[in-house]
């Protein structure tokens, strides 16, 4: 079994520039500028948590390309690729969209690499040089959709690849489970009449998109039940998370048989993260991992690829990232996560009844896709 691992320099060199959080830094408001929230921190420090303990060298090296603009077109628009190559030609870069989502100058390319990275780590083990892997990428992809940026994503990694995986590599049926804290809406929307693939977010109830990643949100026509979504209240943490996990992604995915299972990777669903409000712990990766992994071999020769997304805490995320590293490799490093004494009581929060009642209700729609899959 071998595990796969991209990341590039260039990823930290995705200039989002200065905020005041999310927000444009203002006089007028009185708000001095900071550093933009999505910047290269977290990231450079979830590689060199790789690096320094010696995991790097159990990996497969798996180099990046940037994805060609004909790649970027099975999901993206025309004008839409155009708009992200003019913003990033500015001097100054621009946005993709939401006015949220920095385009730096030169972040066209990075953007491509990312995508293109994704690609050559399913094609990788596709061709079975590696079982699975980890695409520590920058920016984020799951919440663009095929014209717009929007939540600190230009260009959907994951649909990118998955799209490349069915096109290029004889792949059919493709799931994405999302565990970022955030709904994945971008990857939604650009599967969401497409019963090839199937999409399981697991996110924060109405934080990010406003009012997006409801139950009811089950995909349309040929896609109807091949979306499926468990919006989780605030406060949600192992337990809600594992149960989730048991009671429907894992027999989503028995259901649905994928040929591939890609993971939008985000850790800000930790309890140190500042753009949620969950409690998951590395120890909680570390389990979900499992599960994951699992389903993989049972279902798919084991390939499970994971795009990095979101994870916004410097010192917290490297330790989640490191924890599902180490499982998706079946190794272990001396580093431990020393804060998970702290958080012990965190993790040991109970499933509460409105947990309980949001996953229920994602556990009816798998059922019925079930019912469909089999008929069919
Ligand atoms: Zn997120």
């Amino acid at each position: 079994m071998t595990t796969g691992y991209v990341f590039h320099p260039e990823y930290l060199w995705h200039d989002t520039g200065t905020s005041a959080g999310v927000v444009l830094a203002n006089p007028a408001a009185g708000i001095a500028p900071a550093v933009h929230i999505e910047n290269p921190e977290a990231k450079r420090r979830v590689h060199e948590l790789i690096h320094a303990p010696g995991l790097l060298g159990e990996l497969m090296i798996i180099e990046p390309r940037r994805a060609t603009v004909a790649e970027l077109l099975r999901v993206h628009t025309e004008a839409y690729v155009q708009h992200i190559k003019t913003q990033s030609d500015l001097h100054g870069g621009g946005d993709a969209g939401d006015g949220y989502s920095p385009v730096g100058h030169g972040s066209y390319d990075i953007a491509r690499l990312a995508a293109g990275g994704l690609i050559e780590l399913v094609t990788a083990a596709v061709h079975g040089d590696i079982t699975n892997g980890y695409a520590l990428v920058r920016p984020p992809g799951h919440h663009a959709t095929a014209d717009a940026g929007m939540g600190f994503c230009l260009f959907n990694s994951i649909a990118v690849a998955a799209r490349h995986a069915q096109a290029e590599l004889g792949l059919a049926r493709i799931a994405v489970v999302d565990w970022d804290a955030h709904h994945g809406n971008g990857t939604q929307a650009i599967f969401y009449d497409d019963p090839s693939v199937l999409t399981i977010s697991l996110h924060q109830a109405n934080c990010f998109p406003p009012d997006s990643g409801w139950t009811t949100e089950n995909g349309v026509g040929e896609g109807a039940g091949y979306a499926l979504n468990v919006p989780l209240p605030p406060g949600s943490g192992h337990a809600a998370y594992l149960h989730a996990m048991h009671q429907v992604v894992l027999p989503a995915l028995n259901r649905f048989a994928p040929d591939l299972i890609l993971l939008a990777n985000g850790f800000d669903a930790g309890v140190f993260d500042p753009m949620a409000r969950q409690m998951l712990t590395a120890a909680s990766y570390r389990e979900m991992t499992r599960l994951l992994i699992d389903a993989a071999d049972r279902l798919c020769h084991g390939r499970l690829v994971a795009a990095h997304e979101g994870g916004y805490s410097p010192f917290y995320t490297p330790y989640c990232a490191l924890a599902f590293l180490e499982e998706l490799a079946a190794t272990t490093t001396h580093v431990t996560d020393p804060l998970a004494v702290v958080v012990a009581g965190y993790a040991a929060e109970p499933l509460t009844p409105q947990q309980q009642a949001a996953i229920g209700e994602a556990t009816q729609l798998v059922s019925r896709l079930h019912s469909r899959v089999t008929t069919s």
